[in-house]
């Protein structure tokens, strides 16, 4: 069967959006209609009984909006105090959202030393397993409130990747600006070609990532997401990166279609995750 018919009956499934899959452009406010049609595209994932995990970004921007900052705010002291009013706006808009759809979404809140920490990473497992048990939809972000440079992911790829390897998830999604993996960035080389799977990570394909980010709001690029590929695939989940443009792209996904760039899982034996966030 086709790897990307497999999909289908993939179990437990994280999702990851970037900042600027959420908001407009322009003004940086938070796309309402884009952001029903995630929440009941998720939804629906549960209605089929499956284990669904969304790490969402954009705490800092919608925080940055509430205070009527002109932009994303570079200072630390600035960043967490918008991450603080940020993460509970948006927290209660999911909630409302998912109420609407009969699910019900909790609030996990990371830093790298949650991971780093044994007891504290046994403590998230715990509560991840036991919020899916109760059927609960758990939204990840970074505890950027607290979180200072040496405890903190940076970025909510490698963060989703983490967590997908933590829960043993067998699917990460990443919607993001970009459609997926090419030979080389496609603003500015026009013979980039798109890869639409990757059988096994090799340098090979790493040299492509480059680092490019090319939006002004998320922080991962194209190099963050190949390292999140790394995680996931190698804890044994399959990973895709596709373009968060339109979140029905979800579905899409599920049902076999061909979108985004697929990584194939390729488990290893000797995966430890401690190892993997060392070099986050
Ligand atoms: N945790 C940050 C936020 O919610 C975003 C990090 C990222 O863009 O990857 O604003």
């Amino acid at each position: 069967m086709n790897a990307r018919d497999l999909l289908k009956d993939k179990k437990r499934i994280v999702v990851k959006i970037g900042s600027s899959s959420l908001t407009h452009p322009y003004t940086g406010n938070l796309d309402l209609v884009k952001l029903e049609v995630l929440v009941r595209e998720l939804s629906d994932l549960r209605n089929q009984g499956k284990d669904v995990v969304l790490v969402s970004s954009g705490a800092i921007m919608v925080g940055a909006d509430t205070l009527q900052f002109e932009a994303k705010p570079t200072k630390l002291a600035a960043k967490q105090a918008c991450a603080s009013v940020g993460q509970a706006r948006l927290m209660m808009i999911y909630q409302k959202l998912f109420a609407e759809y009969n699910q019900v979404a909790g609030q996990v809140l990371m830093t790298k030393f949650t991971m780093t920490n044994d007891l504290n990473r046994r403590n998230a497992r715990n509560t991840f397993c036991e919020l899916l048990e109760l059927g609960v939809i758990p939204i990840v972000n970074e505890n950027d409130t607290i979180v200072t440079d040496e405890i903190e992911f940076g970025d909510n790829d490698n963060l989703s990747a983490v967590v997908a390897a933590l829960i043993h998830a067998d699917l990460l999604i990443l919607l993001s600006d970009i459609d997926g993996l090419y030979t080389d960035d496609p603003r500015k080389n026009e013979n980039a070609r798109f890869i639409e799977v990757v059988e096994c990570l090799d340098d090979h394909f790493k040299e492509m990532g480059k680092g490019s980010t090319g939006s002004k709001v998320g922080t991962g690029g194209m190099a963050t997401k190949l390292h999140a590929a790394e995680i996931a695939t190698s804890a044994g989940a399959d990973m895709i990166i596709a373009n968060g443009r339109d979140f029905h792209i979800l579905h899409r996904i599920m049902n076999g279609g061909n979108y985004g760039t697929l990584f194939k899982a390729n488990p290893k034996e000797e995966f430890y995750l401690i190892d993997y966030i060392g070099r986050i």
